[in-house]
């Protein structure tokens, strides 16, 4: 098994943390994949010591970044024991994979994404804006509240560039059909990337179903553990 060594946490914003690791066993990656972290600890719950986490650092950056929300009152164990790691520290993973990829920049790209759903959109975008690609890309992005993750790197690459846009949706208001249509009139000349907890993400994957979007023009990405 490959190891991450921690070289430090990070809250970004107010309950997410991002945990930068020292990629020591030098694991390639690909924008917008995830792996497994392997945590053993006494008394796990019923989720037990492995999860998955999108990398949300982006290969460039040499690091491996997981970021993950962590409510101290209710978390599970093994986000208890994830946030007692210190520097130093050593861990097991998985060899990074998934499909949630970046390939046709000729396409259009829709990307959409829940809360937490953000870190393989934010590897993806980094990536990117580093390699000075072109691309045309929106980004809606529905969260609890005002603290956003990744806000100001995100918006930054939306001033860099005319053809990125960002909406936000803050609770209550959330990404329906009806506000879909207020912005698009056409699903078909995109890729569509949804990723986020899985209620919310199967609920938006039906909408363009309904619309006639084919399957293969939707990636997605689901976040199990979040409402
Ligand atoms: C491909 C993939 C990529 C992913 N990427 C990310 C990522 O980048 N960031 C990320 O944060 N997550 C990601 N996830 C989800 C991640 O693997 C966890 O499922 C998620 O973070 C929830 O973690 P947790 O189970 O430790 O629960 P916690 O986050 O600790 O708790 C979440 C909620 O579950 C409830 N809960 C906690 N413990 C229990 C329990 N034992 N029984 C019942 N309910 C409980 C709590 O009330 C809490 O509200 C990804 C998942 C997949 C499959």
């Amino acid at each position: 098994m490959p190891n991450l060594k921690l070289i430090k946490k990070e809250e970004i914003i107010k309950g997410i943390f991002s945990f930068h690791f020292n990629n020591i066993d030098s694991l390639k990656w690909q924008a917008g994949q995830y792996l497994q972290l392997i945590i053993p600890h006494e008394n796990a719950d019923n989720r037990g010591v492995k999860r998955f986490f999108t990398i949300s650092s982006a290969p460039f950056e040499k690091r491996i970044t997981i970021t993950t929300r962590i409510e101290t009152k209710k978390s599970s164990t093994f986000k208890k024991i994830l946030s007692e790691l210190k520097a130093g520290d050593i861990i097991e993973c998985s060899q990074p994979k998934g499909k949630f990829l970046v390939e046709d920049l000729s396409r259009k790209i829709l990307f959409i994404a829940g809360g937490i759903g953000i870190t393989p959109v934010r590897s993806i975008l980094m990536d990117l804006q580093y390699k000075e690609k072109s691309f045309q890309a929106d980004l809606l992005y529905a969260n609890r509240d005002n603290n956003i993750a990744f806000k100001n790197e995100l918006e930054e690459i939306g001033n860099s560039k005319n053809n990125f846009r960002i909406y936000y949706f803050i609770a209550p208001e959330s990404i329906c059909e009806e506000e879909l249509d207020k912005i698009y009139n056409d699903y078909n000349d995109k890729i569509i990337y949804l990723s986020g907890p899985i209620n919310m993400i199967k609920a938006i994957e039906e909408i363009f179903y309904k619309k006639g979007v084919s399957k293969e023009n939707i990636r997605t990405d689901y976040f199990p553990g979040y409402d």
